[in-house]
């Protein structure tokens, strides 16, 4: 069971190198998630509690999870994931139980970083806590908070939970000593989007016409997961073609058949 809802990674390969764009949100998870961890007597020190729990939170695709992974590969620390939803459960009990079951493994493979990615399904604010379902949903919640409260700030496990939905959060969940440190997520903006496909070419073999200053120009909107589809999607488009230098070209199809495919996802399916 473990295996399925669980990821745990003893060694994940993510460089700060690896993320674009997110300066100001990098140095935020360095300095309440890597640090602590890093300098513990500093904490002591200056008589300051770490933040519990660091909450990222804005639009699919933009580097979440990344960052996590980033700061347990710096910290020489075990990733371990698992998705809100994965935590809720018809049976009574079993959210728990789960909750239980995620930090035994990360007491056993200290020092880890626990990512928790959609919070919002287990802390969502609910109109009616009265039914059944939620009242199991809330009683996850609840373990999650005091398995927070179990250990020490300074310790070797470190907390962060992800969401799409920040708006739809408890804000419970929120108070100090919980996820006490928010940090937003946004799409990148056209330097963080060229820093993105930078990273995400960086092992292909570009045709000289390739300009990323143009590409980022033409990506408005996009999240740092399209970037890299794009990029991938491009190399297809060589492949295709027998070539073995992929062009602006490639790029530019790529950018289209994003966007195809994109508007044909919006469409209403009947
Ligand atoms: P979700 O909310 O959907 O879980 P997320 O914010 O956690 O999304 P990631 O899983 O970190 O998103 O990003 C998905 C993929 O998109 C990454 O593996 C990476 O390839 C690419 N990507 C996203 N953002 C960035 C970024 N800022 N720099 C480099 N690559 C990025």
């Amino acid at each position: 069971v473990r295996a399925r809802v669980m990821e745990v990674d003893e060694s994940p390969d993510v460089g700060y190198e690896d993320i674009g764009g997110l300066d100001d949100q990098l140095r935020e998870v360095r300095e309440t998630v890597e640090l602590p961890m890093k300098e513990p007597g500093m904490f002591d020190t200056v008589g300051i509690d770490p933040p519990s729990g660091v909450l990222l939170h804005g639009p699919p695709g933009t580097g979440k999870t990344l960052m996590a992974k980033a700061v347990a590969a710096q910290t020489d620390a075990t990733f371990i994931k698992m998705a809100g939803s994965e935590l809720v459960h018809k049976f009574i009990g079993e959210g728990a139980k789960l909750v239980r079951d995620l930090f035994q493994v990360a007491r056993d493979h200290e020092p880890a970083v626990v990512f928790i990615d959609e919070i919002d399904a287990i802390a969502s604010k609910r109109t009616d806590s009265k039914t059944s379902g939620d009242a199991e949903v809330q009683r996850t919640m609840m373990q999650l908070l005091s398995e927070m409260d179990g250990f020490d700030e300074r310790g070797d496990i470190r907390i962060i939970a992800a969401t799409n939905r920040f708006d739809m959060l408890d804000r419970a969940i929120l108070r100090p000593g919980r996820f006490d440190r928010l940090i937003e997520v946004p799409n990148p903006d056209e330097t963080g989007r060229e820093k993105i496909f930078r990273i995400h070419t960086r092992n292909m073999n570009l045709a000289e016409n390739v300009d990323f200053a143009r590409l980022a120009a033409e990506t408005d909107d996009k999240s740092g997961a399209d970037v890299a589809a794009i990029c991938t999607e491009a190399g297809m488009f060589a492949i295709r073609d027998d070539r073995e230098e992929i062009t602006m070209q490639d790029f530019q199809n790529a950018l289209e058949k994003l966007e195809q495919d994109t508007d044909a996802s919006a469409e209403p399916t009947r």
